[in-house]
Parts: structure tokens; sequence; C-alpha cells
């Protein structure tokens, strides 16, 4: 069993409602299992020649999951979500119904043709990483340092999205617990 750590974004449709579908689909996916989400945040467009105001705001938000799948074969499954969503691969970092990296697997470190891991940008993109300290409050990205410094380092530029967590990640919050 392994822990992994999925940042999703979205800049074109329904934002929110793609991003919650995500979340619910990687739930859904056989082997994976909830551990933590965050809300969801919102950032200007970053492409391959910087930050864009023109272009459709992101969406963004992180889970945690536990998952016994290799993380080629998380990877693939992810793609077939990013599929279900009319997602086109046009150009990369180009606009997108939905995108769904994985940041880390654990302290996995892998250089392959079609997954680095940890993902080679996470450190210096503060809408992977104040989600994903919202989510965990104690995350550490392998090889870089803990999240909250790695955060404070870029500056934090997202704004919070008035929704629910992408799923429930406290007991507190799940169906049925006490309150
Ligand atoms: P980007 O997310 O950089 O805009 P894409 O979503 O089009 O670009 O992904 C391009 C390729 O990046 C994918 O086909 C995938 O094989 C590769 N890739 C490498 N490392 C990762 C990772 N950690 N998570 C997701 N995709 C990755
Ligand atoms: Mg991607």
């Amino acid at each position: 069993m392994r822990r992994a750590v999925i940042a999703l974004g979205a800049n074109l449709g329904d934002r929110g409602s793609t991003l919650r579908e995500a979340a619910a689909a990687i739930l859904a996916v056989p082997g994976v299992r909830p551990v933590a989400a965050s809300h969801e945040v919102e950032s200007v467009a970053m492409t391959l020649s910087g930050p864009d105001e023109t272009k459709p705001r992101y969406r963004n938000g992180v889970v945690v999951v536990d998952t016994d799948l290799e993380p080629d074969a998380l990877l693939a499954a992810l793609h077939d979500i990013e599929d279900a969503h009319g997602r086109v691969r046009v150009e990369r970092w180009g606009d997108r119904t939905l995108d769904l990296d994985i940041v880390a697997v654990d302290d996995v470190v892998l250089d392959a043709a079609d997954l680095t891991l940890p993902h080679p940008r996470a450190a210096e993109r503060a809408f992977v990483l104040a989600p994903w300290l919202d989510a965990d409050p104690d995350a550490v990205l392998p090889g870089a340092g803990p999240v909250a410094a790695l955060l404070a380092a870029v500056g934090d530029d997202t704004v919070r999205v008035e929704e629910p967590r992408l799923f429930a990640s406290r007991p507190s919050e799940l169906p049925g617990a006490p309150q």
C-alpha cells in the first residue's frame, strides 16, 4: 500500500463540478482509498510563457489516497478519467477541461519516459502546494522539504473557493459521523 498525492486542475467548462466528479472517479478506481482532500482554489493560468491573465482562470485541488496500484497503473487510471472529461491534448500547458498530475507517491523517485516522481514542478506551484497543505498540514515533498515552507518561499497567490472539500477527509465530516 502506497500513499499518493494527486493534483487536479481545470480551466475550461464547469470547473468545480469537473474537479468534484474527478475526485469521486479517483476514489472509484479499484485499489484506491481516500485519505484526505483539499478545498478548491483559484489561480491565474500558467502557460509555457508565464502567467496569462487573458486565459480562463484555473480551479485546482489536491487529493491524497492510499493505493495498491503501481504508479504507472495509477497514471493510466488518471488518464482515463481525464479522457472521460473530454480532455483533448493539444498543447503542453494549454487550456484543459481536466488535468490530473501525480505529485508524489511515498518517497518514490522515478524518471521514466512518461512519469516523473515527485512531479518536477510541484515545488514551485502554489496551486499545488496550497491545496496540498490544506489537505495535509504535515505534508512533505520528498527531496524538497515541508510543503508549508515551500509555499512560504513561492508565495501563495491562490484564492480559496467557498465549497466543501473535494471529499470529506476528516472523520467528523464523513456521512453518519457523530456531531
Ligand atoms: P502538463 O500536466 O505538464 O500540462 P500533460 O497533462 O499534457 O502536461 O501531461 C503530459 C505528460 O506528462 C503525460 O502524458 C504524462 O505521461 C507525463 N507525466 C510525467 N510525470 C507525470 C506526473 N508525475 N504526473 C502526471 N503526468 C506526468
Ligand atoms: Mg498533466
